[in-house]
């Protein structure tokens, strides 16, 4: 997947506007929460992959920093003139540059000529030989969903992905009870394994395709038209980036809440007052323009919904993503504090998202932040709701 052409197509498109950084307000997540210096936006990361391609800059230690420090929030190219040049009134037609995929074509080419860095590196590894970045055995993959793996045969697969199969396992139990009370006839892959966002993110693609062949096989032998996520990494991964690897989906690719909105009509729900906001998770939201199915469900649950100050479009990250919440915890600690500074200032009890790595990141950091909050998954509101 990784083409240096495509890297020096990109980095020449670039017009150096500054729209990406602030416009007028700050729209790196890098940028606001750590230095506010040019590297640490989109339009000094392009400059930087342009000097190193021309051999005027050296691959030092400083600046491979700089190619790193990048959530693949999508805040940039929201903002970018050049990849939505109709937004000018001069252009029409495709976008011309996309700062994220530049960036992250620049970390391929760190890769390339460094070596990942080291905790990438050893995610990698654990990928390749569990299945999963966090080294935990193959074989325990979606254990917690033991009572709904008989099906080897159905219309609809659920996609569970690595941290619900790993680390939040509610969000798996309650998803696939979700669907087993809306009568959904599902199967969950044998030999599920990680889709390789984690992989594209840090610049290692070349295992994506083997992932990839496992995953779309064991898809294809359950007969399904649908796959639902309830990770929108892996949503993001299988419905965008698997066919750039040349792979011809098969199937429906369709994100937990779109699917839940569809049969909302089926079920009964108990309100509650409780005060809740909702956070767009980057991949859902910008990468995918899902905005409204997950507010109709917790609208549906909790009418007591209030909006952050900054939402769908320009909605802040969680600062998880892109490897930083491995290899930059303390700058992934500060966009995260950001963000939570907007829920305390929302004064909301409880914080639901759709995403799970955003969850986990606020679970952790919100105490560390002294903020008392709930935070909760669209699937497992819904279930816990139910009449
Ligand atoms: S993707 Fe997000 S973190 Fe990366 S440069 Fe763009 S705005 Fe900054
Ligand atoms: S990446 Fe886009 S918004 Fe940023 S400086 Fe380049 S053209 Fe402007």
């Amino acid at each position: 997947m990784f083409n240096v052409e495509e890297l020096k197509r990109q980095v020449y498109r670039c017009t150096r506007c500054g729209w990406c950084r602030a416009s007028p307000n700050i729209v790196c997540p890098v940028y606001e929460s750590d230095i506010p210096f040019e590297h640490n936006a989109a339009r000094g990361k392009i400059a930087l992959a342009r000097g190193v391609i021309e051999g005027q800059l050296q691959l030092t230690d400083e600046l491979v920093r700089d190619a790193f420090t990048c959530t693949s929030c999508g805040n940039c190219q929201e903002h970018c003139l050049s990849y939505h040049p109709y937004k000018t009134g001069a252009l029409t037609g495709e976008p011309v540059i996309d700062p994220v995929e530049t960036i992250e074509l620049f970390k391929t080419y760190v890769v390339e000529h460094e070596g990942a860095l080291p905790i990438h590196k050893e995610i990698h590894d654990r990928v390749k030989q569990e299945g999963n970045p966090f080294g935990e055995l193959a074989s325990n993959r979606t254990d917690c969903l033991a009572e709904f793996k008989q099906k080897k045969k159905a219309d609809v697969v659920y996609f569970v992905g690595c941290m619900s199969s790993y680390r939040l396992q509610a969000i798996a139990k309650s998803t696939a009870r979700l669907l087993q009370k809306l009568d959904v006839s599902f199967a969950i892959l044998e030999n599920e394994v990680c889709c390789g966002s984690v992989l594209l993110r840090t610049g290692q693609s070349k295992e994506v395709s083997d992932l990839m062949k496992t995953n779309l096989e064991q898809i294809r032998s359950t007969g399904a038209s649908k796959v639902v996520f309830s990770c929108p990494g892996c949503f993001m991964t299988i419905s965008r980036d698997y066919p750039k690897f040349g792979s011809k989906l098969e199937f429906e690719p369709i994100h937990l809440s779109e699917f839940l909105v569809d049969h909302l009509g089926q079920i009964g729900i108990n309100q509650s007052e409780i005060k809740t906001t909702y956070h767009d998770p980057c991949h859902l939201g910008r990468a995918r323009k899902i905005y409204d199915a997950p507010r109709e469900i917790i609208k549906a649950v909790y009418p007591n919904f209030v909006e952050l100050n900054t939402n769908k479009e320009l909605a802040r990250c969680c600062g998880a993503g892109g490897g930083m919440r491995s290899a930059y915890p303390e700058i992934s600690e500060k966009i995260a504090r950001t963000r939570l500074e907007d829920v305390k200032n929302a004064g909301v009890q409880q914080i639901v998202s759709a995403c799970p790595f955003c969850e986990y990141q606020f679970m952790e950091l919100a105490d560390k932040a002294g903020i008392n909050l709930d935070v909760k998954d669209i699937a497992e509101i819904l279930l816990e709701n139910l009449k």
